[in-house]
């Protein structure tokens, strides 16, 4: 049976043992569609079922979070674990906090996990986690006793050696804090390996907070270079204004380019001076509001209540929000604006049919795999930190970040034009990361 033939078949399957799962699915299709011809160049990979095996998680934990609001009120919320794959190392993925999260969002990030972690190069298995909880307008202390909840059932199954989680949407390293904390009081040890993200005065490595924006935008730099142009004078758009987003505004300020809009799920910010990352960070990071306020503070500037912030023409463009935000009609307007490339910070954020407008247009498209593997990569960082008892400096650190983006995106670069597909870095993406997951199960047998 010829490569792509065998992919439908074992496609139709994971659909129909994953009924309901749509962004999985979307996930699962994205890799499958790229691998037809490894598998014609690889047959062992078929004859030992890789594919089928890596599809299928190697566990998946459920468990309920009861919970206590500030009137006394009891919640309950459903919380995740999916350890995806271990090949090449523990269990290592964020965990979100969002009411949109359930079993089919936590499977598609574990699953795209596992070669983006394979990407790094670094000794990490894909896994993800999260709760279907809305931290939004909670205090301090109901996110503190939320934590809490949630790490009293998961701390039996995570460790060093096991699953390292770490921050995603709606977890920083005020949550990261507090399941610290909660899981050194319940198992008496000070396990500093156990999570990542964790604050530098406690164990955490220097550059992890701004690692995936940062790495978001070396990717796209690497993708420029490689057609002779960079990023100084470019006009850009970020969307969010979370975690990804302001680290990724900070360093294509740093590198001479000119941001002129962020957005939250709210609505968009047009700020044609650049946008003011001093007091976008003090209104994210220290007031936690909603980004409207920047407007109202910053002359000049535009809130566009629901607005359209692909709408905005600009040069680059880097969806650092969520899954799915960046749609077809968006990136025809986006390349018909000038747009020449999109790097993603976000995990997904791009639909297919978004991808297909991209890729037919030539433009320079780094999938969220590669484009943002910056952060996880800093984590594993951080674990070698942790492990070694060590502590390394702000620059040693940004340095092996961005050698880390750099390597990615040659790789990366190499598979697509060895597979004829020059340019293409979803295909290069996905081979690297699929073969060197391959290569580790194939040795360790059928398991
Ligand atoms: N949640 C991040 C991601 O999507 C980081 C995971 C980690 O650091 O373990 O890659």
């Amino acid at each position: 049976m010829k490569g792509v033939e065998r992919i439908e078949e074992i496609y139709r399957e994971v659909i129909r043992r994953n009924p309901g799962e749509a962004e999985f699915h979307q996930a699962v299709k994205e890799v499958l569609e790229t691998l037809g011809p490894v598998l014609d160049k690889h047959p062992e990979y078929a004859e030992h079922k890789i594919i089928e095996r890596i599809c299928e998680p190697e566990r998946q934990l459920i468990f309920r979070v009861p919970w206590q609001d500030d009137r006394g009120e009891v919640q309950i919320a459903r919380g995740f674990r999916v350890g995806f794959n271990s090949a090449l190392g523990p269990y290592k993925g964020g965990i979100r906090f969002h009411p949109s999260v359930y079993l089919g969002i936590v499977k598609f990030l574990g699953f795209e996990q596992i070669f983006k972690n394979a990407l790094t190069g670094l000794p990490i298995g894909g896994a993800k986690g999260g709760a279907d909880f809305d931290p939004k307008g909670r205090s301090d202390g109901e996110i503190m006793r939320f934590c809490q909840s949630f790490m009293t059932t998961l701390y039996h199954y995570i460790g060093e050696f096991t699953d390292v989680p770490a921050g995603d949407i709606g977890v920083g390293a005020r949550e990261i804090g507090y399941l610290f904390g909660q899981y050194k009081r319940i198992t008496n040890r000070y396990e500093s390996g156990v999570l990542t993200g964790k604050n530098p005065s406690w164990g955490g490595a220097l550059v992890r907070r701004e690692a995936t924006g940062f790495g978001t935008v070396y990717f796209t730099q690497e993708m420029l270079l490689a057609r002779g142009e960079g990023l100084e004078g470019k006009t850009c758009v970020v969307s969010g204004s979370g975690n990804v987003a302001i680290y990724a505004i900070e360093k294509l300020q740093q590198l001479g380019a000119r941001v002129v809009g962020c957005s939250d799920s709210n609505g968009v910010i047009y700020d044609e001076g650049g946008i003011d990352l001093p007091l976008l960070k003090q209104l994210k990071e220290v007031e936690r509001c909603r980004i409207s306020r920047y407007s109202e503070i910053r002359s000049g500037s535009r809130y566009i209540e629901r607005g359209r912030l692909w709408d905005i023409p600009c040069q680059v463009a880097l969806p650092c929000a969520t899954q799915n935000e960046l749609d077809e009609t968006a990136a025809r307007k986006l390349v018909a604006n000038g747009c020449i490339a999109v790097g993603e910070g976000a995990n997904m954020p791009t639909t297919p049919g978004g991808v297909r407008v991209f890729q037919s247009a030539g433009i320079a498209y780094g999938p969220g795999k590669a484009a943002n593997a910056g952060g996880v990569a800093t984590s594993a960082l951080e674990m070698q930190q942790n492990a070694s008892r060590d502590a390394w400096t702000f620059e040693h650190t940004e340095k092996r970040l961005h050698e880390i983006m750099q390597n990615i995106h040659r790789d990366c670069f190499e598979t697509a034009r060895e597979f004829n597909s020059p340019g293409n870095y979803v295909i290069g993406a996905n081979i690297v990361g699929f073969k060197r997951v391959a290569e580790a199960m194939l040795a360790f047998g059928v398991i």
